[in-house]
């Protein structure tokens, strides 16, 4: 599907000439001539990104910018401004009401076009966060935080650190630490940077002389560990937009001319780094939310999501290697009582203790879910009979050798659990499925509670 692009400017020689040079870069476009007409196109059609005369005669659409970047539905698309005038003044009030970025006229075609797919990319990448993240959210995770925090991390890059001082004085006060200064050749050598810079500002005014070695170096940035997820703001020479829209096309996140006044710079910084943080964020969060999709929250063992797919993998390894594999279920003895007796809250200090001895009795290489209440689920590869007998009694030893804590206002108690054992024969799973694996562990189990709990009982065909 081609995005979609929504122009509203009054003057209708401007709507057409905007329009025939989209719809030729095979953009899907709504004109409209005014706000209420921009309103509902947005309501129907939900543009991708915005082209705003902010410079209408009859209407002043600053205000309308702003109230597009606070609405919820539009706060995600991109707006660029046309049609200002080219002053730093008027430049900074577009930028300050929202807008991505400022093109007065005359327009060129080529920057426009680099500007636009720039967009395109940094907002598709951030919704496919925010899409992830809302999903994590819809399953309870926590919110990502989304305010701009300083200190933030800035490296100026330029060839000439001295010119700059005024500059990244100004920008260093800005962003509550100094900004590192440092040379092309440092930042790829990524000795002198500052741990993952939020943003580089690369001083690309040499590009004429120098025109390999900064392109080079944009690009390089972008595929360095330690820079790859930074922010890039590039200051481009004067009057050059052909230059512009390349430093765009290979992965810039924005770029300035050289002559934009020093609060335009700083206020482009500051977005992206704004962005920067925000992404990180979101990423935080999916990960952390991945992290508890898959385990338990009482006792941080993993849950029997992620057993099911691990275990199948465990077997597969199994049948590979030849090498035996086996399970065990474990089941808390009367814990029930334990509740009873001492309420809920004292159940999970139980529950939770137990688990960290199960889990600081096994290898690394052992997997230990919680499957239930008080049921937990063990699998070792590699490992025999004798062994697995052997692992089983030694965590039923200890539990019941240390008495577990309730709180306050009881003394320990003694917890015991029972333990049913499965183990594959000697030439891997293909024999022994690993369903009826799990289920001859399970049956195990029972056996072990039926001839008075507090004991392990091995798997029949184990034996
Ligand atoms: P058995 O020896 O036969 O295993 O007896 P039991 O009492 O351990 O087994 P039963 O299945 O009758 O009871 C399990 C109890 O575990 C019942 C339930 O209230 C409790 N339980 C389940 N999940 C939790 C939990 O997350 N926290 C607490 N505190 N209790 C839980
Ligand atoms: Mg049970
Ligand atoms: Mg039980």
């Amino acid at each position: 599907m081609p995005a979609r692009i929504l122009i509203l400017d009054a003057v209708a020689t401007n709507r057409i000439v905007l329009k025939v040079k989209m719809q030729a870069a095979q953009f899907a476009v709504d004109v409209c001539a005014n706000r209420a007409e921009a309103e509902r196109a947005i309501a129907e059609n939900r543009p991708d990104q915005i082209l705003l005369n902010l410079n209408c005669a009859d209407a002043d659409n600053h205000d309308f910018c702003k109230d597009l970047r606070n609405a919820t539905n539009t706060a995600a698309v991109a707006i660029i401004a046309l049609g200002t005038p080219d002053t730093a003044k008027a430049r900074f009030a577009a930028l300050d009401a929202g807008a991505d970025d400022v093109m007065p006229r005359p327009i060129n075609d080529t920057l426009l076009l680099a500007r636009i797919r720039n967009l395109l990319r940094v907002r598709s990448a951030g919704q496919e966060l925010v899409l992830r993240e809302s999903t994590s959210r819809a399953l309870g995770f926590e919110e990502a935080c989304r305010s701009f925090e300083v200190p933030a991390n800035v490296a100026f890059v330029t060839p000439i650190p001295d010119m700059h001082a005024k500059m990244t004085n100004a920008l260093s006060h800005d962003f509550g630490r100094p900004v590192c200064v440092i040379t092309p050749d440092a930042a790829l050598a990524a000795k002198a940077l500052p741990q993952t810079p939020d943003l580089l500002i690369v001083d690309a005014t040499a590009v004429p002389q120098n025109e390999r070695a900064l392109f080079g170096l944009v690009s390089d940035l972008r595929s360095r560990a330690a820079t790859r997820l930074s922010g890039q703001l590039i200051i481009t020479p004067a009057d050059e937009p052909e230059i512009t829209a390349l430093f765009l096309d290979l992965g810039a996140d924005d770029a300035v001319s050289a002559d934009a006044s020093p609060a335009e710079i700083a206020l482009r910084a500051k977005a992206l780094i704004a962005r920067k943080q925000q992404t990180d964020a979101l990423r935080a969060t999916v990960r952390s939310g991945l992290h508890a999709a898959i385990t338990d929250p009482l006792t941080g063992l993993y849950n029997r999501r992620y057993l099911e797919p691990h275990l199948a993998r465990l077997a597969e390894q199994a049948v590979a290697s030849g090498h035996g594999f086996a399970v065990m279920m474990l089941d808390i003895d009367h814990f029930k009582a334990v509740n009873d007796a001492y309420g809920h809250a004292a159940g999970d200090r139980v529950l939770v203790q137990a688990a960290d001895r199960l889990r600081e009795n096994m290898r690394a290489i052992d997997l230990v879910a919680r499957v239930g209440g008080e049921e937990f689920f063990i699998a070792m590869p590699r490992t025999s009979v004798r062994q697995a007998k052997l692992a089983a009694d030694r965590l039923r030893r200890t539990i019941h050798n240390t008495l577990f804590d309730v709180g306050e206002a009881h003394a320990p108690i003694h917890v015991t659990i029972s333990v049913g054992v499965a183990v594959s024969d000697q030439d891997g799973l293909d024999a022994f499925p690993l369903t009826k694996l799990c289920d001859c562990a399970d049956k195990a189990l029972y056996v072990a509670k039926s001839a008075g709990r507090n004991q392990v009982a091995m798997g029949k065909s184990a034996a």
